[in-house]
């Protein structure tokens, strides 16, 4: 029988930590540094501290559990994932990755396994962005933070880094050595419908997607809705509406593992009885690489008559080959169906791969739902989970 984590005491930290910042429908709002999540935060070193892990806390506020190898100098292999939530998120977001690592530690402590690396179990601040978004991935990457204007505000940075006591100078110090990285691992529900979808236990991700993000302006003439005739029109709002539905039957129909979305449509001057001059269109695609991208982008605006601003770009992020093959093969040594897929949402592996080994494990999401209270995934998909994020770590380790 292969080693197994112990799924009782992880049952029983999940629903402790549950019901932190728990919500009246069953959600939880652990908002980056709100009195809930530093509560969490606190809970998540009592646990350490109490199965006699070492715990540390970076210039971040990453918090961390860590399981020592004998040798001083070893390197570190990062588990980890994140404590914050939404505002009115869901119990496994960023919670199961946390606590699985937590539970790799336990194991692997109580095997009394010698490892050639040091283990740790981190949680990153404010993955989520109700600050900066990723915040403490991108810290201890060493990578530049939107410190200047975050997406949450300028006072709301400011008072909750004063209420969790770091210090906004001090924040960059969280950079690790890369040479002293092994890799990093994390554990995350899919937040979407493929695994349940496929009837696949453990999603190997193979690059967080890339994104682009347009503002498209559509001129027309401003005309009176009753004595303009409908063929003597120049009609930025229906010329915007055939632009929306082009987008959609454009990835539908030629970029199958894509997806556009058109978030906000604004007419001006915007009055029923005035035929719009103006249509402002915010466009969003994502894709997995850069050549999918530069096509997809190519293809949507190909014959459009408009204005098109770039607004914002996220490169694509492929993952380890490495860290892939472990996940698959501690996948196929527990008897468990896997298969590829890339990840739609960002994550804190997005960051880390810019100084280590990165990979991310998935397992199913129940009807695909995330970020809302009724976010659900099976405990025996998230038992696998853990024990795949065990035996992956443990193949890394000795690598
Ligand atoms: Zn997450």
């Amino acid at each position: 029988m292969k080693m197994q984590i112990d799924a009782q005491r992880l049952r029983s930290d999940f629903d402790a930590l549950a019901a932190i910042g728990v919500t009246p429908d069953g959600g939880v709002d652990r908002s980056a540094l709100n009195d809930a999540h530093l509560e969490a935060r606190r809970w998540f070193l009592e646990r350490a501290d109490a199965a006699g892990l070492e715990t540390a806390v970076d210039a971040a506020g990453n918090h961390s559990a860590l399981l020592r190898a004998h040798d001083a100098n070893a390197p570190t292999l990062l588990l980890g994932s994140h404590l914050d939530s939404v505002p009115n998120g869901g119990r496994y977001d960023g919670a199961l990755g946390v606590l699985a690592a937590l539970e790799v530690l336990r194991t692997v402590r109580d095997a009394e396994l010698e490892l050639p690396v040091t283990l740790e179990a981190i949680d990153f601040t404010d993955e989520e962005g109700t600050l900066v978004g990723l915040l403490g991935s991108y810290a201890v990457a060493g990578l530049p933070l939107e410190l200047a204007n975050p997406r949450g505000g300028r006072d709301v940075l400011v008072e909750a880094l004063a209420r969790a006591g770091l210090e906004e100078s001090r924040l960059t110090d969280a950079r690790r050595d890369p040479s002293q990285l092994v890799a990093y691992l994390e554990l995350h529900i899919e937040q979407g419908p493929r695994l349940e979808g496929a009837g696949v236990q453990i999603g190997v991700v193979t690059a967080i997607v890339g994104a682009r993000s347009f503002r498209v302006t559509f001129a027309g003439r401003a005309a009176h809705a009753g004595t303009t005739p409908m063929d003597a029109r120049a009609d930025a709002g229906l010329a915007a509406a055939r632009f929306v539905d082009r987008v959609n039957r454009i990835v539908v129909e030629e970029f199958p593992d894509a997806v556009a979305t058109v978030g906000a449509l604004e007419l001006e001057p915007g009055a029923f009885n005035v035929v719009a001059g103006l249509a402002h269109v915010s466009l969003e695609f994502r894709a997995q690489d850069e050549e999918t991208l530069d096509r997809l982008q190519a293809r949507l605006f190909e014959g459009v008559d408009a204005q098109v601003e770039p607004v914002a770009r996220w490169e694509p992020t492929p993952l380890d080959p490495d860290v892939r093959t472990a996940i698959a093969g501690a996948a196929d040594e527990l008897g468990l169906s896997w298969r590829e897929l890339t990840s739609g949402a960002g994550h804190d592996a997005q960051a880390l791969a810019n100084v280590t080994r990165s990979g991310m494990l998935f397992v199913p999401s129940q009807n695909g739902v995330s970020h809302n209270p009724a976010e659900h995934t099976s405990w025996d998909d998230c038992v696998n989970g853990a024990n795949v994020l065990l035996h992956a770590a443990l193949a890394l380790s000795r690598r």
